[in-house]
C-alpha cells in the first residue's frame, strides 16, 4: 500500500511521496520486500520470522 507523505527536499520546496507501508494483517512475511528492496547497501525493511 502506498501513503501520500509530504517531505521536504535539500532545497526547502515540499513535495508529496508515495511511501509504501505495510498492511500488517496482509502480509504473508514472504520477504520480497526486503530482498527486492531498491535503498543501495542494507535494506529498509526486515522481515522477522
Ligand atoms: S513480506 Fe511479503 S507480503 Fe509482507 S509486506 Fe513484504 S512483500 Fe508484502
Amino acid at each position: 500500500m502506498l501513503d501520500s507523505v509530504e517531505a521536504e527536499t535539500g532545497n526547502g520546496s515540499r513535495i508529496t511521496l508515495q511511501r509504501p507501508t505495510v498492511v500488517p494483517g496482509r502480509c504473508i512475511g514472504c520477504g520480497l520486500c526486503e530482498y527486492k528492496c531498491p535503498v543501495s547497501g542494507e535494506a529498509a525493511i526486515r522481515v522477522q520470522a
